[in-house]
């Protein structure tokens, strides 16, 4: 059984009623207009300081309590994807091409509601609130974004909060976890360089073809050979491109891929790595590798302290056995840059369906969540940012 608080009970239709609305009107990053409109006019009528255009789209909402104390910062992720919706709802997303698809509909409504229920309790709590909605998540740029255009240059916030819906954990569930919990991400742009020539005459060409399939291979064993067997990297070369006509070998061969890891040091240590290997393989077969990398984010790292807060909150509404520590995962989140500043946590709440039906995974066209969760994330959040609020932190 769920113990969701009375304030957010009391919330919950209206916060699904936001939901679906923003799901029917899904935007893609840095072009979330409607959905921080949405945002801005209710932060505004519920009297925080709102502050618009951080990062394009994004805006902040901020609220002082009654005494000094505490910072606590709560964001929220609001762009949709570009996918065509296939769930069949009635609230299904009327932008053709895009969809909500990863519950940052849900998101920004979970913390309009915790708007809402905080900013009633402020004049008798200590401290600040500072409420982050961010556009361009699945961009991994907006976050970044936010903080060149000063999101906390006038507040040192003292510990955050935010939590993420998952379809692969069922609703009523909750994963908290401290330490790693995503990874970094790197794009990869790497060429492989010959000289083209007539497909039949192979010798009379330097064939790049034949020396990119080694390199590929050859970057296999950068996970498997030089990564520690207990240490996590991930490197997907997941685009190829070469040539023009079958009897033909190409000047170049393009490719594109993905590095992840939550390791700083690590990572640093296998983007050389790729380097080496790439140029070394290309160049005896009488190629040369060039590779690009573009660093989109850092891991995200919990807070032992903080998370033993969120913990706590999450165990008093689904109870012990269903607060799960969970697997880190090799997905990544922009958010990172805020937790490089500031002591957090990133929980994670189960949205799957618990009636049997199936529950598409988070970017699938069919994804559909069990709204149940809202009250749960809510409540998470409101329950957490009430203990840094009321001193708990020290
Ligand atoms: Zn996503
Ligand atoms: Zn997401």
């Amino acid at each position: 059984m769920t113990n969701i608080s009375t304030e957010v009970r009391a919330l919950s239709s209206s916060m699904i009623e936001i939901r679906r609305d923003l799901h029917q009107h899904p935007e893609l990053g840095f072009q979330e207009v409607r959905t921080s409109g949405v945002v801005a006019k209710r932060l505004t009528e519920l009297g925080f300081a709102v502050r618009t255009s951080l990062g394009k789209t994004g805006l902040t909402g901020f609220l002082k309590g009654s005494k000094p104390g505490k910072t606590v910062l709560l964001r929220a992720d609001m762009d949709a994807l570009p996918i065509q919706e296939q769930a069949d709802v009635p609230w299904k997303s009327r932008n053709d091409g895009v969809m909500h698809a990863c519950g940052h509909d849900a998101h920004t409504a979970m913390l309009l509601t915790a708007a809402e229920i905080l900013a009633k309790e402020m004049p008798r709590l200590s401290g600040n609130l500072l409420l982050v909605f961010q556009p361009a998540e699945e961009l991994l740029i907006g976050a970044p974004a936010m903080l060149k255009d000063g999101v906390l240059a006038d507040v040192k916030a003292d510990a955050a909060f935010a939590v993420h819906l998952m379809n692969r954990l069922p609703a009523g569930n909750v994963a908290v976890r401290s330490g790693s919990v995503m990874t970094s991400a790197d794009k990869l742009e790497l060429s492989v360089t010959g000289r083209g020539g007539h497909g039949a005459n192979p010798h009379n060409a330097i064939d790049p073809v034949v020396a990119a399939a080694q390199v590929i291979t050859a970057l296999q064993t950068l996970v498997s050979r030089e990564t520690p067997p207990l240490g996590t990297a991930v490197l997907s070369i997941t685009t190829l491109k070469a040539g023009t006509a079958f009897n033909i070998i190409p000047d170049t061969v393009e490719m594109t891929g993905t590095f992840r890891c939550f390791d700083a040091k690590l990572r640093e240590t296998l983007l050389a790595s790729l380097q080496r290997t790439a140029e070394g393989v290309a160049s005896a077969l009488r190629c040369t590798a060039r590779v690009r990398n573009e660093y989109l984010t850092p891991a995200v790292n919990n807070d032992p302290a903080v998370t033993q807060i969120a913990r706590e909150a999450a165990t008093e509404i689904v109870g012990k056995d269903r607060v799960t520590e969970w697997e880190p995962m090799t997905g990544s989140d922009d958010l990172a840059y805020f937790w490089q500043q500031i002591p957090g946590c990133y929980a994670f709440v189960g949205s799957g369906k618990t009636d049997g039906s199936p529950s598409p995974a988070n970017h699938n066209a069919r994804f559909d969540i069990d709204e149940s969760a809202l009250a749960i994330g809510a409540d998470l959040l409101v329950r957490a940012a009430r203990r840094v609020l009321q001193g708990v932190l020290s």
